[in-house]
């Protein structure tokens, strides 16, 4: 018989990521927290079907690519070849030890979990179905973090509905390869899973929308990859309007407006990732008056919706669907549940994306794109990896770093890495800037040689020198 009514100090709904990191915060500061999870598999998506899956299939690409490649170091490997369902049964190994330990942790009693999905009844009250062991029927709290994460987004085609398509979810665990693939979109999934299956023998084709792969990037750091990608082998379509999807014989395939022309491609899957929205459909959110946007839950710097006990954090609230930003706004929505007088408020402008392609595209901070929009002055300089030592020994000369700086005080703004590791190389740009240097600080910093990392030293250099060089200027 399931209780019909129970009560916290703290709901919080969701057990990814970011539910997470807001529940282990206010249990242990002694609030009673209570997790609702209504998923079957335990995990969140990063876990399960995101971060770790990917990136564990990216990097065996990234290694058989390397193996293909060998004759660059002078090595001879006759024939480097895969095992697919060997490459598979490793990443899901590791899925489940990372599952497991979050499932360790859900459980280990810091706070009460419930299997169940939840929904508002009111402001203070959720009402639980579909529950999975004994939930009550409803819980009552103090205060709410929503933390449910994201769904993908419904298909622009209708005919793609009727045809069939793969999400992340399924390309993520198939059982063999489709001979041939056409990619649905230019986002950080699209791309990392096109080179992947391309580097997995896989006929691919891509078709974004936009003009540029990763929009969100500067078009020069786009450009390498686009490059990268039509030098693999990838056949590539920017600038389309996708206009219809058919069926052709065991085929799948997509009509599309590219240069003013139509063009019909077929392969054996379609893999749509045009992007995941809010999963925030069926919360009751309307009904108990917490404002959305597209979804998209509307939070202040807190972490606080416009109904002042009810936080969000996650993908449910955006601005970008990085795992650690969502474990930041847990964090912070739990600490100002915790002392509502503090008042910790979130800070984006350390914003950062890295895309785990080959070549990797990172950024922190403000682009050349997003500066011109604001109209916010700066100054940039950046160096190519084609003309850096490191470089040149792996063998790796796709790309660039670039930085951008205040043309008043030399303060780091951003700074962007389409090259070798730039996931870990802007790490040291992530820092710079935390510690608010200069790009004359930056330049001074002792860097190893020859490390990948000492090529931030060449624009940072640079920029002092034109700083220096206006400052006599205006004497
Ligand atoms: C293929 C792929 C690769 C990715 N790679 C990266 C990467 O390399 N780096 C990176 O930073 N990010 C990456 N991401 C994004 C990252 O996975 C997400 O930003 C992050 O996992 C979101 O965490 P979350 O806690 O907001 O949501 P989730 O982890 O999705 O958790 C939300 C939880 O809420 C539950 N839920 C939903 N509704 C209800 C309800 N009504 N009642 C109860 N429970 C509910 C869900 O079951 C779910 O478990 C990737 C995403 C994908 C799809």
């Amino acid at each position: 018989m399931r209780d019909a009514n129970t009560t916290c100090d703290v709901a919080v709904l969701g057990g990814g990521s970011a539910g997470y990191a807001a529940a282990r915060t206010t249990a242990a500061a002694g609030l009673k927290t209570v997790v609702i999870e209504g998923a079957r598999a335990l995990g969140g998506l990063c876990i399960l079907r995101g971060c770790m899956p990917s990136k564990a299939l990216l990097y065996a690409a990234e290694v058989l690519h390397l193996a293909r490649a060998a004759n660059t170091w002078g090595l001879e490997i006759p024939k480097a070849s895969f095992n697919f369902k060997a490459v598979m049964a490793r990443k899901n190994a590791m899925v489940e030890e990372f599952a497991r330990y979050r499932r360790h942790e859900l459980s280990s009693g810091k706070f009460k979990l419930l299997r169940a999905r939840a929904r508002f009844l009111d402001a203070h009250t959720l009402a639980l179905s579909e529950a999975r062991g004994r939930a009550p029927k409803s819980l009552t709290a103090k205060y709410f973090v929503i933390s449910t994460g994201s769904v993908v987004a419904p298909p622009p085609l209708p005919d793609l509905k009727n045809i069939g398509f793969l999400t992340s979810d399924e390309a993520l665990a198939l059982p063999r390869l489709p001979k041939s693939l056409i990619v649905l979109g230019g986002g950080p999934v699209a791309v990392e899973l096109a080179q992947f299956f391309c580097r997995f023998d896989v006929k691919v084709t891509l078709i974004q929308r936009g003009r540029h792969l990763l929009r969100d990037c500067d078009a020069d750091a786009a450009l390498v990859l686009e490059n990268a990608f039509r030098r693999e082998g990838i056949r590539l379509f920017t600038n389309t309007k996708l206009l219809g999807a058919f069926r052709k014989g065991r085929d799948k395939g997509i009509v599309f407006q590219f240069r003013n022309q139509i063009r019909r491609v077929a392969a054996g899957e379609i893999l749509l990732a045009l992007g995941r929205i809010p999963a925030t459909d069926g919360l009751g959110l309307e009904e108990i008056g917490v404002k959305t946007e597209y979804g998209r839950i509307v939070t202040n710097g807190f972490m606080q919706t416009n109904l002042p006990h009810i936080y969000a954090a996650g993908d449910c609230t955006g601005p970008r669907q990085i795992v650690h930003i969502g474990v930041e706004q847990g964090g912070i929505a739990a600490r100002n549940i915790i002392a509502p007088g503090k008042k910790e408020s979130i800070d984006y402008r350390l914003l950062c994306s890295v895309v785990f392609t080959d070549p990797q595209v990172a950024a922190v901070g403000l682009t050349e794109g997003r500066a011109a929009r604001r109209n916010i002055p700066y100054l940039a300089a950046s160096h190519p990896f084609n003309d850096h030592g490191k470089a040149m020994i792996m063998g790796t000369r796709d790309g660039f770093v670039k930085l951008l700086a205040d043309p008043g005080t030399g303060g780091i703004l951003g700074g962007a890495c389409v090259g070798p590791m730039a996931g870990e190389l802007i790490h040291e740009i992530i820092a710079a800037m935390r510690g608010r240097m200069t790009v004359g600080e930056l330049a001074a910093m002792p860097h190893y040689h020859p490390t990948l990392a000492e090529i931030w030293t060449y624009p940072a250099a640079e920029l002092e020198e034109r700083l220096k060089a206006e400052a006599v200027t205006m004497q």
